[in-house]
């Protein structure tokens, strides 16, 4: 799971996870190992939603209860960090559930 998360092949550990941003690639271009059968689906978006829901949320009732700022402010406060914070999570998060299903080798018949 470490390895996915840094983006890199489950088996040998080289930064071949991923072709593009979220693009998996089909096989390890080190090694050969074939990742194709390990897909993660929606699943890191959905755990991606759930982490940053579990950091934002409490960041956005704690500057309501001290500082009560307008809701244009909040506006402008919350919906970059929650972009931020998905884009840099939502990659490492898919790796993380590839290498996941990589290591039970979790693979549908
Ligand atoms: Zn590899």
């Amino acid at each position: 799971m470490w390895r996915g998360w840094c983006r890199r092949c489950p088996r040998c550990g080289e930064p071949t996870l991923f072709r593009a941003f979220l693009k998996m690639a089909p096989a390890c271009a080190a090694c050969g190992e074939d990742l194709e059968p390990f897909r993660a689906d929606d699943a890191p978006a959905y755990f991606t939603i759930f982490i940053i829901g579990h950091i934002i949320v409490p960041l956005v009732l704690m500057v309501e209860r001290g500082w009560s700022p307008s809701l244009w402010v909040h506006a402008l406060l919350w919906i970059p960090a929650s972009l931020l914070l998905s884009l840099a999570l939502l990659p490492r998060i898919k790796g993380a559930t590839i290498g996941l299903l990589w290591a039970l080798r979790f693979k549908p018949r």
